[in-house]
């Protein structure tokens, strides 16, 4: 496979990168790791004669705590995530979710920042962050804006961001008190294929009784999803007869796409059991 010609510009700055941006409009995009735009622009799926190099920016590529909050810039690997002490302390569920994209390889040059804003409906690390309830720190023309992730997905590799816009740092707030997560990949091709879906699940409880419950899935829908309406089970004890009930209320906010990871049918089916398995997975880190 070859690749058409372009020009790789490399900014030292957010501000030069978002003014090139916007100079070169549609026939510019940034370039992170490379590993989803290269094959697409290898594949001849888009071209694009400038390419914005984000690796010069200062401090894109710092993981730090602040406040409780961990900021994750968006230049920062998937590999780092998953083998960050900070990261594996604070917020496991991210550094298990991350640990589940593609291979070592990919992990080792693949950025957070590009995989989220790819948009693409089948990512590893979305749901972890949808029930995390990060937000996403957006750099433009108008300077600085932040988005809540449940409101960055727009639609099947759409996202909140605007022309000229970089995204340039994950923040996730501390895990509810008491709380645990999991993170649960199914693939139905081979081992380390793209999710056919995934379920993010944190889970508390307050005297044996469940107190909050967030679902974050991917692979269902045109975008990552976070479960609505899951408050009924504050109070109730976790019985499998409450987790078919939630089962219910995710398979009316669901809408997979058939393709070669599995049916529509095989995916509502699916979904059932690692809501299931990812729901009491978290109960189980719960009492450990
Ligand atoms: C073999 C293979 C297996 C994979 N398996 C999985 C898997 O199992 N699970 C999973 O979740 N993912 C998987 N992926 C996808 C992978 O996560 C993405 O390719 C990767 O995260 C994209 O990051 P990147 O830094 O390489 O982005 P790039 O390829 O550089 O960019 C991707 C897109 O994001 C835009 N972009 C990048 N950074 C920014 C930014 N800071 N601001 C605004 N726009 C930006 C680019 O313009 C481009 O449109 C796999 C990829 C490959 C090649």
């Amino acid at each position: 496979m070859t690749i058409e010609t372009f020009e790789l510009l490399r900014p030292t700055s957010l501000v030069e990168a978002s003014k090139l941006l916007l100079k070169y409009g549609e026939d510019a995009r940034p370039i992170a790791g490379g590993t989803t735009l290269v094959i697409l622009m290898k594949q001849r799926a888009v071209h694009f004669p400038y390419l914005v190099d984000l690796q010069e920016i200062p401090d894109l590529d710092q993981i730090s705590v602040e406040g409780g909050w961990v900021r994750i810039g968006a230049m920062v690997t998937h590999r780092r995530v998953e083998c960050s002490p900070d990261i594996q302390r604070s917020l496991p569920v991210l550094a298990e979710a991350c640990g589940k994209v593609g291979n070592i390889r990919v992990r080792e040059t693949a950025s957070v920042g590009g995989n989220l804003a790819h948009a693409d409906y089948r990512l590893d690390p979305p749901p972890a962050l949808l029930i995390l309830g990060a937000d996403l720190v957006l750099f433009g023309p108008n300077g600085f804006r932040t988005v809540a992730i449940k409101n960055f997905y727009r639609g099947m590799y759409e996202t909140a961001l605007e022309p000229a816009e970089i995204l340039v740092e994950v923040k996730i707030p501390p895990m509810p008190e008491g709380s645990q997560a999991a993170y649960l990949k199914y693939s139905s091709l081979s081992a380390n294929d793209w999710p056919c879906l995934g379920v993010a699940a944190l889970l508390s409880l307050k005297n044996g009784l469940c107190h909050e419950l967030r679902l974050g899935l991917s692979g269902l829908a045109g975008t990552p999803l976070l479960i609505r309406g899951l408050d009924f089970v504050r109070g109730q004890l976790l019985t499998d007869r409450l987790i078919e009930d939630v089962s219910k209320v995710v398979n009316e906010q669901i809408s997979p796409m058939s393709d070669l990871r599995g049916s529509e049918w095989y995916k509502r089916q699916m979904a059932g059991v690692f809501v299931q398995r990812a729901i009491r997975e978290a109960e189980q880190r719960l009492s450990t």
